[in-house]
């Protein structure tokens, strides 16, 4: 006989990734022979600087090869102490740190954490795929806000304000923003800060995880920097993922206030335990290190998002602004929207314009709908400039087979 699936009722409540959703289905086309630009997922082509690798090499030959304390080891939370002071100026101590494996484990479980069924947390959007799923799993209420592109995507006080109540357990920062690139200022944050302070039960999870990657004259700031009162209640999520080019070595962080960085730890040491020591060994090169690579790496990332904004917004159906931070363009596709296919469909939304531009141009782009803004999609820049020039050339050709 064979066993029947019994999944628990929790997974309803859960859907796949939007951006490893696409990437999956396009690796598919590619592995079936289909010529096809995956660059759905959202990391840089750029390998881990050797400084970096070496440090890897050296933990595993001196035998750190065991497991850790599971908040990480004293090396590296010390490093997260130096750095937060260096770069941020927020003062933490070691015990308000953890590392975790990958900045979205630590999101997890902060959120696990603290939500309980009916809590709201507010969600700007567009925002990244991942937030409002969690929240939804644990029974929680994501509380979207969409933020339109006059507002260069960005969440404005007056709307902050008449979206907390008393059930808010969290307001969901992302800057710069995976998918819209937008910053904000610190003027921006000051704002926000100022509604924040008059709801002292309101946490602020600050995602800075593209801290680094900053373009023009746009400068970085995350919310505890500009209002230290607000730090008593702020966790600031980060991580090696994006800024050092080490996607693939799992290492995030956070800091806030010692009981909920306690209750995270108490849950990770039930569910995966320290994150990989050699990874953790190779991350405290990384903080400590030069910033060198994060200064080239932004050069070149700037250079292909000039050469795609200005790319795409000649295309006929397509426009976009110059994101000014990450590496993703949000391209408005309400230009598509009525145009009939080669196959006679007709266009109705962003999923069927992602999957058009999948199927018919061969590039792999993330639909807005993943990140509860439409009509978009997220295109990613962080590969090389021949595939972004590729990419834009095969998205010119799919509009152009398009009836009217
Ligand atoms: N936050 C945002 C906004 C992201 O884009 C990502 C990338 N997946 C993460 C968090 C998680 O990063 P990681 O788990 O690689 O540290
Ligand atoms: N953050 C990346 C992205 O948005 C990686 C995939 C994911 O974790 O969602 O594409």
């Amino acid at each position: 006989m064979t066993q029947r699936p019994h999944l628990s009722p929790m997974l309803g409540r859960l859907r796949e990734s939007a951006t490893i959703g696409v990437t999956r289905r396009a690796r598919a086309l590619k592995d079936a022979g289909r010529d096809v630009l995956v660059i759905s997922g959202g990391e840089p082509d750029f390998d881990t600087p050797d400084h970096i690798k070496e440090a890897a090499f050296r933990a595993i030959s001196g035998g750190q090869t065991k497991y850790t304390a599971t908040d990480g080891t004293p090396e590296l939370k010390q490093a997260i102490v130096r750095k937060l002071k260096r770069d941020n100026h927020v003062d933490v101590g070691v015990d308000q740190v953890v590392v975790g494996t990958g900045a979205k484990q630590l999101i997890f479980n902060a959120l696990m954490a603290t939500i309980a069924p009916g809590d709201e947390a507010i969600i700007p959007t567009p925002s990244w795929v991942s937030y409002p799923d969690i929240v939804e799993l644990l029974e929680g209420r994501p509380v979207l806000l969409e933020c339109s592109r006059a507002d260069s995507f960005k969440l404005t006080p007056a709307r902050l304000d008449a979206a907390i109540t008393p059930r808010t357990r969290w307001l969901i920062l992302n800057s710069p923003c995976n998918p819209s690139g937008a910053v904000y200022s610190a003027a921006e944050l000051r704002a926000l800060a100022e509604v924040l302070l008059k709801y002292p039960d309101v946490m602020i999870m600050s995602d800075d995880i593209y801290e680094y990657i900053v373009f023009d004259d746009h400068v970085f700031a995350t919310i505890s920097e500009i209002e230290p009162r607000l730090s008593e209640r702020t966790l600031i999520v980060n991580g090696v993922s994006k800024g050092h080019c080490m996607t693939g070595w799992r290492i995030g962080f956070c800091a806030g206030p010692r009981w909920l960085v306690k209750a995270m730890v108490t849950l990770q040491g039930q569910e995966t335990n320290g994150p990989s020591s050699i990874s953790q060994a190779a991350a405290v090169a990384a903080l400590e290190g030069t910033l060198e690579n994060v200064r080239r790496n932004n050069l070149v990332y700037q250079r292909r998002r000039d050469f795609a904004v200005d790319r795409i917004n000649r295309i006929p159906g397509l426009s976009c602004d110059r994101p000014q931070g990450a590496f993703y363009i949000y391209v408005d596709v309400s230009g598509l929207l009525g145009r009939r296919t080669p196959q006679g469909m007709v266009l109705s939304n962003d999923v069927e314009v992602a999957d058009y531009m999948l199927q018919e141009g061969g590039v792999a782009l993330v639909p807005g709908a993943g990140f509860n803004a439409s009509p978009y999609v997220r295109l990613c820049f962080a590969y090389s400039d021949s595939v972004v020039e590729d990419a834009c050339h095969r998205l010119a050709r799919a509009c152009e087979k398009l009836g009217g």
